[in-house]
């Protein structure tokens, strides 16, 4: 015997499906962070090219961006993150980031509103993706660190533009960070979509699990659960406005022949389409369901027990004059009927054992008729 905890098949095979899409995209973000290492390495020789900063600290800043995008490379390869609550480890993976911005600044004081920048963006990445209080943890010690380097750099941070050279790469690195800020908001706007269709798709999955809680599958009526339900609204509806109310239940003659001699889903089809047929002559105000197996219930508003024969015998007339030879040539479909008038006060049980009273009388009396207690 397998042990009871043991994964089922299904199960191990959607988990390994939801860690591959994990590593998928884990890896991929840690491409796009090399990417943008390799473009700000890029800039910043550019800087180097236009004497602001020497080669050496650009070369070393770019080297250490690709190993951390290595090193996670292999973390998640590995799946070495599985076993956290976020295997994408939000906070630590952004902390890499943040310490080397802050090394930036210090190799390259000249540039510090480069890595800024660039400690901005990574930062707002990191508050998009996790909770408040992380969010906030981590501002906090953005903020010392960023002053802790800052207190550290020698010399005054500006902005470069002491020449033209200087002037286009500033602005280009201003203008990066602002295309890169709209970059960050286009996931944001992707994922408010993905939340909005998912909320619309739940919201109709609602819908479903309601209709298929309140109504038979076979004949689409409402149940017996929505039946008892109505019934004692209505009761209460009654004892307020002091309007009759009348039950009938309806169960088919010899049903079971139907089953025995044409087959079970002949009998299905016969159902089916009785349903249909008193649905369609029911008033709105009154509510018809299947209560079982071949039995329904017709709850029956402001009508009194000697009106409810005119109803009755409509759906009885129909029933007759439905051309039942598709399910079979020569086939009859009647049923018998017990009413019941409710009593101002009398319960749902009693109500209805009357009803089932007058039915049994109306079977004992030869069937396709109605009988009132
Ligand atoms: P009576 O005139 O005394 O009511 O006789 P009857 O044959 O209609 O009554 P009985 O209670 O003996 O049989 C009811 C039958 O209804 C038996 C059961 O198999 C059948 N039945 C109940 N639910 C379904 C259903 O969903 N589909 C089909 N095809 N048959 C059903
Ligand atoms: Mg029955
Ligand atoms: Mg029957």
């Amino acid at each position: 015997m397998q042990a009871a905890t043991a994964t089922a098949p299904g199960d191990r095979q959607s988990v390994a499906a939801r860690q591959a899409t994990f590593t998928r995209h884990a890896l991929r973000n840690v491409r796009i962070i090399s990417y943008s290492y390799l473009i700000d390495g890029a800039m910043l020789g550019l800087f180097a090219l236009a004497g602001t900063v020497h080669w050496v600290p650009v070369a070393a800043y770019t080297l250490m961006g690709l190993m951390i995008g290595t090193f996670w490379t292999v973390v998640f390869q590995n799946g070495w993150t599985l076993g956290f609550k976020d295997p994408h480890l939000p906070m630590t993976l952004s902390l890499t980031h943040q310490v080397l911005q802050l090394v930036g600044m210090l190799l390259m004081p000249q540039l510090s509103f480069v890595f800024l920048l660039v400690l901005f963006i990574v930062f707002t990445s990191l508050a998009m993706r996790v909770a408040l209080r992380q969010a906030v943890t981590a501002c906090v010690t953005v903020c010392l660190g960023a002053g802790i380097v800052l207190w550290g750099v020698p010399g005054p941070t500006r902005i470069p533009d002491a020449n033209i050279a200087e002037q286009v790469l500033s602005w280009a690195f201003i203008s990066l960070t602002l295309w890169q800020c709209i970059w960050i908001g286009s996931f944001n706007g992707a994922m408010t979509a993905l939340l909005k269709k998912r909320s619309r798709e739940l919201a109709a999955l609602t819908r479903k699990v309601q209709h298929l809680a309140q109504h038979d599958e076979l004949t689409g009526l409402i149940n017996r659960r929505t039946l008892m339900s109505v019934l004692a609204d209505e009761q209460r509806r009654s004892d307020r406005t002091g309007k009759p109310l009348v039950v009938a239940l309806l169960d088919l003659d010899h049903f079971k022949a139907i089953n025995d001699t044409l087959g079970h889903p002949a009998g299905d089809r016969t159902l089916k389409r009785l349903a249909t047929t008193v649905q369609q002559l029911a008033r709105n105000t009154d509510r018809f369901g299947r209560y079982g197996g071949e039995e329904f219930l017709a709850v029956l508003t402001g009508t009194t027990v000697a009106d409810a024969h005119i109803p009755i015998e409509r759906f009885r007339a129909a029933l007759a004059a439905q051309g039942w030879d598709e399910i079979s040539p020569g086939l009859e479909v009647h049923f018998s009927c017990g009413l019941a008038q409710y009593r101002s006060g009398e319960s749902t049980e009693d109500l209805l054992k009357r009803a089932d009273d007058a039915l049994y009388q109306a079977k004992r009396d030869g069937r396709n008729c109605t009988r009132v207690r």
